[in-house]
């Protein structure tokens, strides 16, 4: 099924004009408790990996296998993420336990050709710890691009210079830029990442460019006062069951790459709230 996000509820454009050259698209996929298939994008579904490629294992603990926890092929999300040169298909995945050089899970991302995989691994090695909360359940996705605006993000000086208006503008309509007006919450790619805290940007520790944004996960799809703005026409009345991983209180987990690099250097930020 279709997920639609309402249009924003007032005009950000006519609003804020100073945030219109920051736009980005963004796509929301939407993840719903499911049974996807390796053909398909998903969260914690099953992955198209080659039978004869070694399955990812964390060197912290003792070769434990990782578990798949996103795969998207670049048709549901064209032109919002470069995928590398011939690959159609992205695939992350973690060990979902603590580690030393990152505070919850450290991701690991693949890119491929679908047309390159002739065997499919059928049975992919479980680790025998794992915490739950970094597992996600598996999950059909329902893309859906969005335009966005910065806001962490948003530049120091432009935050100030629009703040009063950013606050009349709640007085007359409810509607706050940074909950309802700018980024989308929950599991998207590409626009910005969706932080609960002071933004912690990625720099290329190769070419020194900024990095670009990914992919977020989030541990909710939204809370209570984004969804006001944010939820899809055809969730308002209905109970939708997602991924339901947690990263400390609330937090995120959010993938950057640069795509100045040839070989597509990547890391991640980490934030709990
Ligand atoms: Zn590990
Ligand atoms: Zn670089």
């Amino acid at each position: 099924m279709t997920r639609r996000t309402p249009p924003r509820p007032v005009d950000v454009e006519r609003l804020f004009p100073e945030v219109v050259r920051f736009k980005k698209d963004a796509v929301r996929l939407h993840p719903r408790a499911g049974d996807p298939t390796y053909r398909e994008s998903s969260i914690g579904g099953p992955l198209l990996w080659p039978a004869r490629e070694p399955w990812p294992v964390c060197a912290e603990h003792g070769g434990a296998p990782m578990v798949a926890v996103a795969q998207i092929y670049r048709g549901d999300v064209p032109d919002v993420v470069a995928f590398p040169e011939g690959c159609d298909v992205l695939q992350v995945l973690w060990c979902p336990r603590r580690h030393h050089d990152g505070p919850w899970v450290v991701p690991r991302i693949h890119w491929r050709a679908a047309a390159d995989v002739r065997q499919v691994l059928a049975a992919p090695p479980l680790p025998a710890q794992r915490r739950e909360n970094y597992v996600p359940r598996p999950c059909v996705v329902h893309p859906e691009r969005v335009t966005e605006y910065p806001s962490w993000d948003l530049d120091d000086t432009i935050w100030d210079a629009l703040e009063g208006r950013f606050a009349q503008v709640e007085k007359e309509t409810g509607w706050d830029y940074q909950y309802h007006l700018s980024t989308a919450p929950g599991t998207k790619l590409g626009g910005f990442p969706g932080w609960g805290q002071d933004p912690q940007p990625a720099s290329c520790t190769r070419c020194g460019r900024p990095m670009e944004h990914l992919l977020t996960f989030e541990s909710a799809e939204g809370d209570a006062e984004s969804a006001r703005a944010w939820t899809p026409v055809e969730d308002r009345e209905a109970h939708v069951e997602h991924a339901g991983m947690r990263f400390g209180d609330m937090g995120g987990v959010y993938l950057f790459e640069c795509l100045t690099c040839p070989d597509r250097p990547n890391t991640h930020r980490v934030d709990c709230a």
